[in-house]
């Protein structure tokens, strides 16, 4: 994209991790697992003459991102109704907040792995809550509705279009989850259903100001789903805009099939809504010390977090980012540094990142869950950094440790898996090796010095792979030197 700079804004829409619903005493159940309409009351049913009701801890959630996200709080907001008609919305009007949010002015700095130094701040323009509708759910001739989902409380996040690319905006949405999911307010997994995406896009000719017409992708459901469409729609308003035409302001959504965005209808204007503020609630009023307690209460935030692990454990911004996108795994490399006596944390680091993590995605376990415990990871690091076991058997008592738990001394013992660190021992074996293989000594005292490298091998052989490399290596130089001045004293005189 030479030519055309593109601008994109995302809106996302964030479940809250309440135990009953926005306006309320129905649980929140999973709509992909309960029984249908199995947590559903005259409120969130829309039944008439029905009193709603603010759910005080969906505010205090709402009022922890807000505070995260750098936001100013309102003092007041207001609830206010959105008028529509659509079978999963039972009242024929969705509760939310329009004119008077609850927080606004806000910001969050995305980091973007695959460059150096990268923070870029994005604007966050408003917070605010709202309720959340039912699901259809489509049959061949028929459509069903499970009012479960209505009324359960959503967090709409509005960002400013600070957004440049389809890169950016999945960097963005992806910092947003791991914040949710530090605040403990949203589960993250968008495969429920509990974080949508509404991406705006528009182009403007590189270096303009003036911002173009723009169109607005509904309802992705996945970070796939959001960066290919929003590549797509950059494409396609760039080859219109190209050949003179020009874009239609509209409402698309994204065919999965087809990999191409579709029009839903044409332009919608707030006014279409009919907004004014729901008679049946008050205005919200939030105390601004409860405000400051919520404040205090936060825990140390993802970009914060990464920062630290960069400076206090010499990790480069890659590895710390990985480590600090999950409170859990955090956590887990803390504990085990803490338990490590004074192994490399960056060592600590590798061994997680690396291998620890190719367990756990291979068998799709979450840290918590695993049987490896920080302690134990921390003991096998410092195994391997000490020379007492090689580093191929370390992945093979990570293996055990994955498998069966337990402390990696233990399974070292149990497999056999020490390395022979006696230098007798590893002379006796290296004179052995030579003595069994005269042609190869003759060749490389004839000058190929390369063949250390064949004995080295067939020592570790020998060995089954226990001896300490380092040592066989001293060994076995050694030895060969003797040869090799045994040989000149012989020929030399
Ligand atoms: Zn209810």
């Amino acid at each position: 994209m030479t030519d055309f700079d593109p601008v994109i804004g995302l809106e996302v829409h964030a479940e809250l991790l309440t135990r009953s619903k926005m306006f309320c005493g129905c649980a929140v159940v999973d709509s992909t697992a309960a029984e249908p309409n199995s947590s559903v009351c005259e409120i969130c049913s829309g039944m008439p003459g029905s009193l709603p009701v603010i759910n005080q801890r969906a505010v205090e959630y709402a009022l922890r991102v807000a505070l995260a996200l750098n936001c100013s709080i309102a003092e007041t907001s207001v609830f206010a109704r959105k008028n529509y008609f659509y079978p999963d919305l039972p009242k024929g009007f969705q509760i939310t907040q329009y004119e008077f949010p609850l927080a606004t002015d806000g910001w969050i700095e995305i980091d973007d792995p695959s460059a150096p130094v990268s923070s870029k701040r994005v604007r966050i323009r408003r917070v605010h809550l709202e309720e959340d509708t039912g699901k259809l759910v489509h049959r061949e001739r028929h459509s069903l509705v499970d009012y479960n989902r209505s009324g359960v409380p959503l967090l709409e996040i509005v960002s400013e279009p600070d957004l440049g690319s389809a890169d950016q905006a999945r960097l963005y949405s992806l910092s947003l989850r791991s914040l949710l999911r530090y605040l403990e307010v949203n589960s993250g997994d968008l495969e429920k259903g509990v974080m949508r995406f509404e991406a705006n896009v528009s182009l403007r000719p590189a270096g303009s100001v003036e911002l173009g017409t723009r169109t607005e992708i509904k309802n992705l459901n996945s970070f796939r789903a959001l960066s290919r469409s929003i590549e797509y729609e950059i494409d396609r308003q760039a080859t219109l805009l190209r050949s003179g035409k020009p874009v239609a302001q509209d409402t698309l959504g994204w065919n999965e099939e087809q990999q191409i965005t579709v029009s839903q209808r044409s332009k919608e204007e707030a006014h279409d809504y009919r907004y004014f503020p729901e008679p049946d609630l008050p205005p919200l009023h939030i105390d601004e010390t409860w405000v400051e307690q919520i404040r205090a209460d936060l825990p140390e935030l993802p970009a914060v977090k990464r920062a630290r692990f960069m400076s206090e454990y010499g990790l480069n911004a890659y590895a710390a980012g990985v480590l600090t996108a999950e409170r859990s795994t955090a956590a887990f490399y803390e504990a085990a540094i803490e338990s490590s006596q004074g192994t490399s944390p960056v060592k600590i680091a590798n061994w997680l990142s690396g291998d620890l993590f190719g367990l756990l995605n291979e068998a799709g376990v979450e840290i918590d869950q695993s049987k490896v415990t920080s302690e134990a990871l921390a003991g096998l690091v410092a195994l391997v950094e000490t020379g007492q076991i090689s580093a191929a058997s370390g992945k093979a008592v990570l293996d055990v440790l994955f498998a069966e738990g337990g402390s990696p001394e233990s399974v070292v013992e149990k497999e056999g898996l020490a390395q022979v660190q006696d230098q007798a021992a590893i002379r006796l074996i290296v004179e052995q090796v030579l003595s069994n293989n005269p042609d190869q000594v003759s060749e490389y005292l004839a000058g190929k010095p390369a063949l250390s490298e064949w004995f080295v091998g067939q020592i570790m052989r020998e060995t089954r792979g226990k001896a300490d490399p380092a040592r066989v290596r001293t060994e076995l130089d050694a030895a060969l030197l003797a040869l090799n001045d045994q040989e000149q004293s012989q020929s030399g005189r």
